[in-house]
Parts: C-alpha cells; structure tokens; sequence
C-alpha cells in the first residue's frame, strides 16, 4: 500500500467513550494524527512497547481521500473520499495521560494497523456502516457511524478546512466505547461489516 501523507485522527467522537475515559464529547472535532510510519497491514503484529504499562485497541472506520480536498463543504464531502477500511487506533493509554500532547502514545511504530480499503462505489449504505472490535474473539466494542458526534462528512469539511487533504490520506474517525488493555498473545480484530476485517496478533517487544 502508498503511505498518506497523514493520517488525521479524531479523538471523543463517540458520547459514550468519551464518558468512559472521563470526558465530554467535545464542541468541536478533536484532532491529532498518527505518523505514516506508525501504519501496519493486515496480519502483521501490534509490538507493545517497553515505555507502556497499558496500549488499548481502539476499533474505528478509516476514510481514504480519493481527491486533493481543500475547504471542502459537509454536502460535497463524498465526493472526495475514495473508501473505507477498517483501522486500530493502538493507544498507549498511561502515555496519553501523562505527556498531554498525544503525539508518543499514537505513534509508536505498529500502532497504526490499517485493512484493505473498500471503494466507496462497493459499499451499500455509507449511513449504516458500523464498526465491531474483537479481542481473542470476544467483541469489546461496536458503534456505528450515527452515533458519531461529528459524522463523516462533517469531519472532512472541518479537517480540509485547516490542511489539504490529499489522495490516499487517510481519517480516523474516532472509536466506540469498550477500549481496554491488549497483552501479548492476543489477537485484536477491527470488522466494519460489508467492508472486512482487519486482524493483528500483539507481542511484547
Ligand atoms: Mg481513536
């Protein structure tokens, strides 16, 4: 797959995750990114890193930019998304907390697992997609894209109008509530139903 230049990420779009971690959803769309270089494929492993006593999966649905979007408006906004795919928002949540910025606890390397993309035009209902999260089987978490706080074609209108969005970029558009701790051994799985699963063993480093 060709890196994206970013990968934008929205943190507390869900209202019920928010709350889990202590937090409202906020006013408006909460940003940050993860480093192209954090990004694995399908099957490869999540290393957790020796500076973490606590990395989460976070399950959520990716958005791939199909077109260079620039101060795009919410009622065009499809028209510049490529498709979608399934993505692990690993998070070092104890790292999280103590740095404030979120830059180290996104972006060790391997935290960025990301499924094939589907094309937009092969997906039935882009209102309907849902995202489940499976560790060793056992789902964690499941929203679906109307119980986002910011929906997608708000996110990008928000999003394009701070940096160019440019083909292939990808944004991570927040996750459900259920995140919880992976040890090594697991297997996480992030599925969006009518898109495909994306699976990834975790191991200590
Ligand atoms: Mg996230």
């Amino acid at each position: 797959m060709n890196r994206p230049s970013k990968i934008v990420c929205v943190g507390r779009n869900y209202l019920e995750h928010a709350r889990e971690l202590g937090n409202e959803v906020p006013e408006r769309p909460l940003l940050f990114f993860k480093p192209p270089s954090s990004i694995i494929a399908n099957g490869e492993a999540v290393v957790l890193p020796p500076e973490s006593e606590r990395v989460e999966h976070e399950g959520e649905i990716a958005v791939v930019i199909g077109r260079r979007a620039r101060r795009v408006r919410a009622a065009d906004a499809w028209d510049y998304v490529e498709g979608i795919a399934p993505l692990n928002d690993v998070t070092a949540r104890d790292l999280q907390k103590t740095d404030g910025q979120w830059t180290r606890a996104k972006g060790f390397d391997t935290f960025c697992p990301l499924g094939t993309m589907v094309p937009l035009a092969e997906i039935a209902d882009r209102d309907a997609l849902e995202v489940i999260c499976r560790v060793n089987g056992e789902v964690r978490q499941h929203g679906r894209v109307g119980d986002m706080a910011f929906n997608i074609p708000t996110l990008i209108e928000y999003i394009s109008g701070v940096m160019t969005l440019e083909p292939g970029d990808v944004i991570a558009t927040g996750t459900p509530a259920g995140v919880a701790p992976l040890q090594p051994g697991d297997v996480v799985e992030v599925e969006i139903p009518g898109v495909g699963t994306l699976t990834n063993p975790v191991q200590a480093a």
